[in-house]
């Protein structure tokens, strides 16, 4: 819940876009939203190899990760996830601001907080992810556990089994994980980022 604070926003000298001229990028926000097990962390990782090979500056948002940090104090009820989202949604939009590439992996089952993850960026700069594998594949591959350990009650609100998952209605683009291989998906991934020149697929980027 919101708290009433009297504070004022400071503006500082140097801006956003200032700080990404100096790192020579267009800062976005990759969001990786699905099942656990789909493939958002694989991808994401994946993905900021690319960047980073290609001279970009970027950071990995692991939601389980944070989830030992920042977010330790929250569970899996409906309303700690829908605040573990809210984290997420405000560190990569203060990592966009720095102006570096965030690429945010974690489940977002709520379709709500995947909006308001949006609307902390500017237009055309949140780029929702849909890693959509069918919940019999990531609860075969269940490289976690986790899913056995579901089944059999020892997890209670998992997602895909006691805890819905809200499909992405318009995502910038859908990865069927069950389908292509991760390299194909990391393809399609840096495809769309250059046709819409969030990306530039410019030889003298990687130039020594
Ligand atoms: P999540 O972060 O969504 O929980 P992970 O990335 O941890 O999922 O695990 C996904 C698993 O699926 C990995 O073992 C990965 O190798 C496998 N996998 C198979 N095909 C793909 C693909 N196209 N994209 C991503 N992961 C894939």
């Amino acid at each position: 819940m919101a708290v009433q604070h009297d504070v004022v926003w400071q503006n500082f000298a140097v801006t956003s876009s200032d700080r990404a001229k100096l790192l020579r990028q267009a800062p976005f926000v990759l969001w990786f939203t699905g099942l656990s097990g789909a493939g958002k962390t694989t991808l994401a990782n994946l993905v900021a190899k690319r960047l980073h090979d290609l001279r970009y500056h970027a950071y990995v948002l692991d939601g389980d990760n944070l989830r030992q940090g920042l977010n330790r104090d929250l569970g899996f009820t409906v309303a700690d996830r829908q605040e573990n989202v809210r984290r997420m949604a405000e560190v990569a939009s203060l990592i966009h601001d720095s102006g570096l590439i965030a690429l945010a992996a974690c489940i977002s089952p709520f379709a709500t907080e995947r909006e308001f993850a949006r609307s902390l960026l500017p237009p055309g700069r949140f780029v929702e992810v849909f890693v959509d594998a069918p919940l019999e594949l990531c609860e075969q591959r269940d490289n976690k556990g986790l899913y056995r350990r579901a089944r059999a009650g020892e997890i209670a609100d998992f997602t895909g089994i006691d805890s819905p998952f809200e499909r992405p209605a318009n995502p910038e683009l859908v990865m069927d994980t069950g389908r292509l291989t991760p390299a194909e998906c990391t393809d399609a991934i840096m495809e769309y980022l250059v046709e819409k020149d969030l990306v530039v697929a410019d030889w003298t980027r990687t130039r020594q």
